[in-house]
């Protein structure tokens, strides 16, 4: 029986956002909703942020967590926002479905936005109607708590509440509220909604606010703006290099979903590959696959140029002087990124040095698992198999794949060589491959499954026995055999929508 009763929750809300000027954002509480109750609170995260995680169980912080109670300390706002979608520039989105209730610094000491999303109107809502469904609000929880366990950066999930209410989609669904946290939900399209309306003060005020908040050294160079840009290019490198070791594809990389503060934001029809392939799409609405997997690191750089074009007028008063900096700035990136890459394989290869051959190393086994439409998890799984002494009983994808003569002979031998000029034991590679290369991953037809128990049948379990899975995804459990192994041909999942 928990002792917390209501009244008792209290959170010291700072919110730095809502001190900037008028025209960042709208003033806007959520919307209350008619009969909320709890799915899941992220205990972990709650103790980060220094919330009391059985207080957030009780009525009243269920209450918060649906929206229908604010804090006093709260300052409840929805950002202003552009982007590009699809490549296609729309000078005003926002946040037409999120509020952002406020700021919290952790028990780390970091500051991290506290936002629910699905938690009514506001002025940027459009045509939508500000809520959401609870199949995208598990799949966001429980795809954004698997790339943090993989020590990928990202936006990630407090608690998930259902709404008592239907929301209307294809067909009505039941509806729910997601409590995000962010190191900060600056966007790209952030700037650009400035950058588009001329207002070059706001610019400034947002990029001081963004260095001030991510980037606090980068006030200490000579031009504040460059080094912020170099910052967040480096973290788009960093970030879309883990991405592509990790199979995931965003599904909707627009500017407006692309963070100034470098983690993965806004899941939609996102998903891990199995068997690989560099042109795979599984988002219904990229009909012309421009985020296909083996786009995202061009994508990124595209979104780049986008904002180094809004930062302009602070770099240089002389419009080409500008120009030439931001773009050997800009330059820059396709080097970073293999920079980021090649260290993201040597990683996932077990290797402890480096050599210049590394990166194409690792794209020959690329290149030969999407010939042999290999499973992209089990392959790199396979690779402890390979090196270590008793191949445990699960993996067989990967124990296959590596059976296959043309990668014995192939592949496999150039890998054994290169690990001869690496001083690691067996043993304790094979240790190291199994605590970077997962077993246990989100797959869509794991997803699809946890999200049809809870939409027909208001049924969790199925969600609480994958996240207790996901939470250590590196680590053979007896009993977890279905977790690990690719869709059989019946379950394949070949298409994700947004679901918004
Ligand atoms: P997203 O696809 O989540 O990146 O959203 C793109 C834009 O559409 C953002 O401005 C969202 O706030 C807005 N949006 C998405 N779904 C809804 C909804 N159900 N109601 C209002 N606005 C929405
Ligand atoms: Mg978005």
């Amino acid at each position: 029986m928990k002792q917390s009763v209501a009244g008792r929750l209290k959170i010291a809300f700072d919110n730095s956002y809502a001190r900037l000027p008028e025209g960042f954002f709208e003033l806007r509480a959520p919307t209350p909703v008619e009969d909320p109750s709890l799915i899941k609170v992220n205990h972990a995260l709650a103790e980060v942020l220094g919330l009391n995680p059985d207080d957030l169980e009780t009525a009243q912080g269920v209450s918060l967590l649906a929206g229908n109670h604010v804090p006093e300390s709260a300052a409840p706002l929805a950002m202003a926002y552009a982007g590009h979608q699809f490549g296609n520039f729309v000078p005003q989105l926002g946040d037409g479905r999120a509020i952002l209730l406020g700021e919290i610094v952790g028990t780390d000491g970091i500051r991290r936005d506290i936002q629910l999303k699905g938690s009514g109107r506001t002025a940027f809502s459009r045509m939508g109607d500000g809520r959401a469904g609870v199949g995208p609000v598990l799949r966001e929880y429980i795809v954004s708590e698997a790339m943090h366990a993989l020590a990928i950066p990202t936006t990630r999930s407090l608690a998930a509440v259902r709404t008592g209410e239907a929301v209307m989609r294809e067909r009505p669904m039941p509806g729910a509220v997601l409590t995000r946290v962010s190191q900060s939900h600056l966007r790209v399209g952030t700037f650009q909604y400035f950058a588009a309306r001329g207002n070059t003060d706001a610019l400034k005020v947002l990029t001081d606010y963004a260095i001030d908040r991510l980037f606090p050294e980068a006030a200490e160079a000579d031009q504040p703006a460059a080094a912020f840009f170099e910052r967040v290019l480096g973290g788009q490198a960093t970030l879309i290099a883990k991405w592509m070791l990790a199979g995931f594809i965003h599904g909707v990389m627009n500017t407006d979903n692309t963070s100034i503060a470098g983690e993965t934001i806004d899941y939609g029809p996102c998903a891990f590959m199995e068997a690989y392939h560099p042109g795979t799409v599984f988002s219904s609405i990229d009909r012309n696959g421009r985020y296909a997997f083996g786009n995202q690191p061009a994508i990124a750089h595209w979104n780049l140029v986008q904002l180094v074009q809004c930062l302009l007028p602070l770099l240089h008063s002389d419009p080409d002087k500008a120009i030439a900096q931001a773009q050997s700035m800009v330059d820059t990136y396709p080097d970073l990124f293999e920079q980021a890459l090649a260290a993201e394989f040597r990683r996932k290869l077990g290797l402890a040095t480096k050599e210049s051959g590394d990166r194409d190393l690792g794209q020959g086994l690329l290149d030969l698992m999407a010939h042999k439409q290999a499973d992209f998890t089990l392959t790199f799984r396979g690779l402890a198999e390979l090196v270590g002494t008793g191949a445990p009983a699960q993996a067989k994808a990967g124990e296959l794949f590596f059976k296959d003569p043309e990668v014995i002979e192939g592949w496999v031998e150039r890998y054994q060589s290169r690990l001869e000029r690496d001083p690691l034991s067996s043993e304790d590679r094979a240790a190291r491959l199994r605590a970077v290369n997962p077993l246990y991953m989100p797959r869509n037809h794991l997803l699809e499954d946890v999200i049809r128990s809870a939409e027909d049948g208001a049924d969790f379990e199925p969600f609480e026995t994958l996240m207790s899975v996901l939470a250590d995804p590196f680590t053979e459990r007896a009993g977890l055999e279905r977790f690990a192994r690719p869709a059989k041909p019946e379950e394949r999942v070949l298409q994700t929508f947004c679901g918004t």
